[in-house]
């Protein structure tokens, strides 16, 4: 794999969002964003750490501090691969993984993710197809994914598909739901109204600081 160009340069206070912490602790998943003591062991079990530009410590430090767009844009929530390993050897038991799918949504609201990186790209075509048909189908899933992000490498995988798809292992044809479609609708609604919280009137205690 090979690692982004990294450019560094000082932020001043004005520049910050104060209130991005807030609203990410506000979040379903995001709730102990406050309570991180910053020891770094998540950054040390992590096994993609070496690929990311920022650390999981760095970016839960980052984004109480107001660094909104470097968060946001960073390749390190959506290298977050959901091993939970981290979570396991937490000394506070934070969910660390569960404060990423909360970046990862504010990410995607704010279209911010890195360009051309598939894996926002395969998350919000996964949804798209959940949300209209109520079922993911893998293939136009990533055929659009490609398109979307690196359609050269879409014919270097041709004959993979091809064989997956002789195999069974791909559909072609679009599944939908036979019912339940409205219930469905009820249930993404709700998730939405999660997503979109009234953020908190004051930030929550930094435990260890
Ligand atoms: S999330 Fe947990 S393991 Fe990671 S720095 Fe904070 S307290 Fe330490
Ligand atoms: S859940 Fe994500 S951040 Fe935590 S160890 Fe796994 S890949 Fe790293």
């Amino acid at each position: 794999m090979s690692h982004p160009r990294i450019t560094w340069r000082v932020k001043y206070q004005e520049e910050l969002d104060l209130a991005f912490g807030r609203e990410i602790a506000a979040r379903p998943g995001g709730e102990d964003l406050y309570r991180c003591i910053q020891c770094g062991t998540c950054s040390s079990t992590c096994p993609l750490s070496i690929y990311m530009e920022r650390t999981p410590r760095q970016i839960i430090a980052m984004a109480r501090a107001g660094f909104k767009d470097e968060v946001l844009a960073s390749h390190t929530i959506w290298l977050c691969t959901s091993c939970y390993a981290c979570a396991v050897d937490c000394p506070k038991q934070i969910k660390i993984t569960d404060i990423m799918y909360a970046l990862k949504q504010k990410a995607i609201e704010q279209k911010v993710y890195p360009a051309r990186f598939p894996i926002p790209v395969l998350a919000k075509e996964f949804f798209h197809a959940v949300r209209k048909t109520g079922r993911s189908n893998e293939s136009r899933i990533v055929v659009r994914m490609f398109l979307k992000t690196r359609p050269w490498k879409l014919l270097g995988n041709i004959r993979l598909g091809l064989k997956l798809l002789r195999r069974g292992r791909l559909a072609v044809a679009q599944e939908k739901m036979t019912g339940g479609q409205a219930q469905l609708r009820m249930l993404l609604q709700a998730t939405r109204r999660l997503e979109n919280p009234t953020p908190a009137r004051s930030p929550p205690i930094a435990e260890g600081h």
